[in-house]
C-alpha cells in the first residue's frame, strides 16, 4: 500500500473463531476494523480474544511485534447504527443459523446502505438474500479457519449481486493478501462441498472398523494430502491417468455403490483416448515440452513440500 492510498475498512459482526481471524487478517495487512459481537460484554470478550490471538503470534514469532499497535486502532461499536456507512464493507460472521443470520442481515442492512458480506460456509447466498434490503449489495465471502492464515476465500456472488460488489470484496480480500474464487450460490458452494464428501467417506471408513481415525489422518496427510499444496484433484488426475481414475471407480463402484459411479463426463474422456498426461490429452492438452516441464515442476515442488512439512507426516514422529 502507498502512502497516498486511503486505508480500506471494513466492519465484523460477531467477534468468534471467524470475526477474530478475519480481523487479523486485516489488521496485519493496515485495514481498519470495526468490531461488534452481540453485546457489550461478548464484544469485551472478543476483544480479549482477538488481542491474545495476535499475542500469540507474536511470541510464536509468527508476526513482527509491530503489528501489535494495530490493537489500538480497532473501533469497537455497541450497534448496528454505529457502524453506519462509515466502514468500506460489512461482514457478519455470526453463529450458522438461520433465525441468527436472518435477523443479523436484515438488521444491519436496514442500518447500513455499504455492501455487506455474510460469511456463512453452507447457506446458498440466494437464500439469506430475501433478508436484506438490497441484494445488488448482498455478497458471501467464505474465509476459512483460520482465516489469517488460509490463503483461499470463496466470493459467493447472489443471482442479483452486483458486479461492482463483487470487485469490492475482490479488491479488499487482496488487500488481506487472500486468494479468492468467485463460486455461484449452491449449497456448500465448492470448498464444503468437495471437503465434506471427503469427510463423510472418511467417517464411513472408520464405522466399518476398516481403519482408526488416526490411520485415516496419517494416511490422507502422507499420501494424496501431501501432493495437494503443489496440484488441485485435476492436474493429479492427468498425471496419474484418466483411465487408471476409471478403473478405480468401476471398483469402488462395484463395492460401495453409485456414490463412487464414475462420471459420464470422465468415461468420455476415456474413450475418446484421452488418458491424461501419457497420452498428451486429458482434462487439457499438453505439448511434449510442456509435459517435461510439468514433472520437473512436480519433482521440485514434492521435494520442497517434503523438506518444509511436519517430520510426522514422513513418519518420522512429531517434534
Ligand atoms: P462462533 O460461535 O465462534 O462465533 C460467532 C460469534 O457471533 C460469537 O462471538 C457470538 O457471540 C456472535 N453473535 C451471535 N449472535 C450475534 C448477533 N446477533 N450480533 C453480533 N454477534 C453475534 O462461530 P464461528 O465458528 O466464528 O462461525 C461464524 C460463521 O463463520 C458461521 O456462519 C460459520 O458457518 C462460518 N465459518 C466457520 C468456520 C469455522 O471453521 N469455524 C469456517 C468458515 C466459516
Amino acid at each position: 500500500m502507498t502512502t497516498t492510498e486511503r486505508r480500506s475498512s471494513v466492519a465484523i459482526v460477531g467477534l468468534g473463531t471467524m470475526g477474530c481471524g478475519i480481523a487479523v487478517a486485516a489488521l496485519t495487512h493496515g485495514i481498519d476494523v470495526v468490531l461488534l459481537d452481540i453485546d457489550e460484554a461478548a464484544t469485551a470478550a472478543g476483544r480479549d480474544r482477538l488481542s491474545r490471538r495476535l499475542h500469540r503470534h507474536v511470541q510464536a514469532g509468527l508476526l513482527p511485534s509491530s503489528v501489535l499497535a494495530s490493537l489500538d486502532g480497532a473501533v469497537y461499536v455497541t450497534s448496528y447504527d454505529e457502524i453506519g456507512d462509515g466502514v468500506d464493507f460489512i461482514i457478519e460472521a455470526v453463529p450458522e443459523d438461520w433465525t441468527i443470520k436472518r435477523g443479523v442481515l436484515a438488521a444491519l442492512s436496514a442500518s447500513s446502505s455499504v455492501r455487506l458480506a455474510t460469511n456463512t460456509s453452507s447457506f446458498p447466498v440466494d437464500q439469506l438474500a430475501s433478508s436484506v434490503t438490497d441484494p445488488t449489495r448482498f455478497i458471501g465471502v467464505h474465509f476459512f479457519n483460520p482465516a489469517e492464515w488460509t490463503p483461499g476465500v470463496e466470493v459467493v456472488n447472489g443471482a442479483q449481486t452486483a458486479e461492482a460488489t463483487t470487485t469490492t470484496v475482490i479488491d479488499l480480500l487482496r488487500r488481506m493478501a487472500k486468494n479468492p474464487t468467485v463460486v455461484r450460490s449452491s449449497p456448500g458452494f465448492l470448498a464444503n462441498r468437495l471437503q465434506l464428501a471427503l469427510f463423510s467417506e472418511c467417517m464411513r471408513v472408520v464405522d466399518e472398523g476398516l481403519a482408526t481415525a488416526e490411520d485415516v489422518d496419517r494416511v490422507v496427510r502422507s499420501t494424496f494430502g501431501f501432493r495437494l499444496p503443489a496440484f488441485g484433484p485435476f492436474a493429479v488426475a492427468d498425471m496419474a491417468g484418466l483411465d487408471v481414475y476409471e478403473s478405480i471407480l468401476d471398483t469402488l463402484a462395484d463395492a460401495f455403490g453409485e456414490r463412487f459411479a464414475a462420471p459420464e463426463s470422465l468415461r468420455s474422456l476415456v474413450a475418446r483416448g484421452r488418458h491424461g498426461l501419457k497420452t498428451r490429452a486429458g482434462f487439457r492438452d499438453y505439448t511434449i515440452g510442456e509435459v517435461e516441464e510439468l514433472l520437473a515442476y512436480r519433482d521440485s515442488q514434492y521435494a520442497r513440500i517434503e523438506a518444509a512439512i511436519n517430520p510426522d507426516v514422513l513418519g518420522e514422529g512429531t517434534p
